[in-house]
């Protein structure tokens, strides 16, 4: 089979592009059943455009499951496998491994010390509660 140039006119810009044998060659390899539609320069551009458009959340690294949160122990910002519930707490991969398998004492210390910072708050409101209530009674 002969191939010879073919002039064909681009979709896009409207222009005239060859569509020379040696494409035509390659597109019958391929078994490609249409004719190009659009010129080179239209082609790279469209190309550009896909890529672009490939930048998501997926291209930076992360795919769809993993959301961006914040630890609940050390504050830092890191990424979940899954879909945080509000108000449950979200440990980093270091603190979840800190708290699940302590090796060394300073990472013992380390989480103990963050279970006793967050253990502060609602201990403490408590205890007030306790000695408001005594102190009601008390009074009544
Ligand atoms: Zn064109
Ligand atoms: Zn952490």
């Amino acid at each position: 089979m002969e191939f010879i140039d073919r002039i064909l006119t681009c979709a896009d810009c409207g222009g005239e592009f060859i569509f020379t044998a040696g494409e035509q060659l390659f597109f019958f390899d391929k078994q490609f059943k249409n004719d190009p539609k659009r010129c080179k320069p239209c082609k790279s551009k469209r190309s550009g455009a896909a890529l672009k458009t490939g930048t998501g959340p997926a291209a930076a690294g992360l795919s769809r499951t993993e959301t961006r949160t914040e630890c609940s122990a050390c504050g830092i910002e890191t990424t979940v496998p899954f879909k945080p519930t509000q108000g449950r707490p979200v440990l980093c991969r270091q603190c979840f491994q800190s708290k699940r398998a302590p090796t060394t004492g300073a990472l013992v210390t380390a989480a103990a010390t963050a279970e006793m910072v967050a253990g502060v708050g609602p201990e403490h409101t408590a205890v007030s509660a306790e000695l408001l209530t005594t102190a009601h009674a008390t009074q009544a």
